[in-house]
């Protein structure tokens, strides 16, 4: 078995990773640093720059002078080679930026390298749709005498802010399509997992990505993130993140009435039939929240399962969950890694009180997990509740951490509208052999993916978003390219 603190002390040293401005590394003007730790111990990996509004200025006017400049000649075949050089070189570099993840943000080595499927099926997927632009010759109302047509424009200076639960896919999702599209990027990683999204632009950048086509500024969100999303000089704002910085970011893009898509949190219902395969459905739906120590935003929280086998399947989920390892993330059999910082795992503790407080029982976990081997990190029991109503606080508040809270219900009707009765519409899960079944609950459920007798399935070419306050734009499929394109009409005389 591979040996990845050995190679975790070479990577980060506690030294100074600086930002990626106009193709320069650079210090933030202000000279202020902003420290990067390892969930998992507390150690110091590195420092970075704690850029401002006035770094947030440099990166926006480098991203400006490169989307009119030399960027604007590149034709659709270039960025698709340049895409693919960027496939390759991440191929090439994988475990590194693996581990790179796993110590600035926590989530399992394990889990981390499963996802080179995607990631690498991203950047391809983005280098293919680079030369499918096009508009439409489009018959008017005056035929011989006047042609018409569209044609598709890159929107220009995109400002990408991405969460850290997901250094790699998220900054990929933002990047591959501004750079299919002919578009620029300013983007501004999250203050708690910056370093992995600093390698990637250095793999870009010696990929051959121009000057100034991919800016890092890394800070914290108030400051540049604020800065970013009200800034004159940017098109458009694409945001993954929490539903109240969405809402924030909104309300700041109106200054130039910027275009904005979001991809918010969520509180996404898993619903058992009573025909569901059992067997196969526990570790699905316990995994559906557990992955990442719950640090997603698909989690699927509210577990609603049919009276008839609840008692049953909810006490497998809690037999399951307390047999997962929890430890750090290098540790290649770790299931369950650490939370990102001290103030997350303290607000998990929170919803961990209020469960037996609003009457919920504990059927496992419920408390900060302590041992030798989680000295200095934030660790939490995979947790499951039972006796939970649709009131209670942990039914209907986003976590964001490993903690299911599960609901017995008697009919589809019922389970339908319980299901939908939340602000936010992300993502659901449907356990049935009941082919009808299926199809009905997939139909009705309120939500931007809904997955049947799985979980958790994202490709680069289906499209991945929400509805209601879990946001609106998608990432994946062609739909995510339409996000990054004008479309022009052209009027031509020719009588
Ligand atoms: P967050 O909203 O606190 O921060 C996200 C990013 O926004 C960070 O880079 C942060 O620095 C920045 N930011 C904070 N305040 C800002 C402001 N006023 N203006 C501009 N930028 C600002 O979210 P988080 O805690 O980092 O991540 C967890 C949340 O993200 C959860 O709600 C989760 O559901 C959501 N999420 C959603 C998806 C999705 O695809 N729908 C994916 C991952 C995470």
């Amino acid at each position: 078995m591979k040996d990845w603190s050995a190679l975790a002390t070479e990577l980060y040293d506690g030294g100074f990773h600086p930002m990626l401005i106009n193709g320069e590394w650079r210090e933030a003007q202000s000279g202020k640093t902003i420290e990067a730790r390892n969930p998992a111990n507390g150690s110091l990996l590195a420092t970075v720059p704690k850029g401002e509004s006035a770094d947030i200025d440099a990166a926006v006017a480098a991203a400006r002078k490169a989307f009119e400049g030399p960027w604007s000649k590149f034709t659709p075949f270039e960025r698709q080679a340049l895409l693919l050089r960027i496939a390759d070189k991440f191929e090439a570099e994988w475990e590194t930026l693996c581990l790179s993840d796993t110590l600035d943000m926590g989530m399992p080595i394990q889990r981390t390298l499963a996802n080179s499927r995607r990631v690498l099926g991203m950047l391809r997927f983005y280098a293919g749709q680079a030369v499918t632009i096009h508009g439409s010759t489009i018959p008017n109302s005056f035929p011989g005498e006047i042609y018409s047509s569209t044609v598709r424009e890159p929107v220009g200076v995109v400002g990408a802010i991405i969460p850290w639960n997901a250094p790699i896919a998220g900054s990929i999702w933002k990047i591959a399509p501004a750079i299919a599209t002919g578009c620029t990027v300013v983007l501004k990683p999250s203050e708690e997992a910056s370093l992995t999204v600093l390698m990637i632009a250095r793999i870009m950048q010696e990929a051959g990505l121009p000057d100034g086509v991919l800016n890092v500024v890394t800070g914290l969100g108030s400051e540049a993130g604020a800065a970013l999303a009200e800034h004159q000089g940017v098109d458009k704002i694409v945001f993954t993140g929490s539903t109240a910085t969405g809402q924030a970011i909104a309300r700041a893009a109106t200054g130039n009435l910027k275009k904005v898509s979001l991809e918010l949190g969520g509180k996404s219902p898993v619903i058992v039939c009573k025909d569901a395969d059992i067997e196969k459905a526990v570790p699905v739906a316990a995994m559906a929240v557990f992955a990442n120590s719950g640090q997603i935003c698909i989690a699927g929280s509210r577990l609603f399962v049919a009276r008839e086998i609840h008692d049953e399947f909810v006490q497998r989920v809690a037999t399951f969950a307390a047999n997962l390892k929890i430890g750090q993330g290098i540790d290649a059999d770790t299931d369950i890694g650490p939370i990102i910082s001290a103030r997350q795992a303290e607000r998990i503790a929170g919803f961990l009180a209020a469960g037996p407080n609003e009457g919920a029982e504990v059927l496992t976990g419920g408390c900060i997990a302590e041992g030798d081997h989680l000295q200095g990190g934030h660790f939490i029991q995979p947790t499951v509740f039972g006796g939970v109503t649709d009131e209670m606080s942990v039914a209907r508040e986003e976590i964001f951490g490993p903690v299911i809270s599960a609901l017995p219900f008697d009919t589809i009707d019922e389970v339908v509208t319980r299901a939908n009765a939340t602000p936010y519409g992300l993502a659901a899960g449907v356990f049935s052999t009941h082919l009808g079944t299926a199809h009905k609950l997939a139909h009705r459920l309120k939500a931007g993916s809904v997955w049947v007798n799985m979980y958790h399935a994202i490709d680069p070419a289906v499209p991945f978003g929400g509805v209601k306050m879990s946001g609106y734009g998608r990432e994946g499929g062609t739909e995510h390219m339409e996000e990054y394109l004008d479309t022009k009409a052209i009027w031509i005389n020719t009588d």
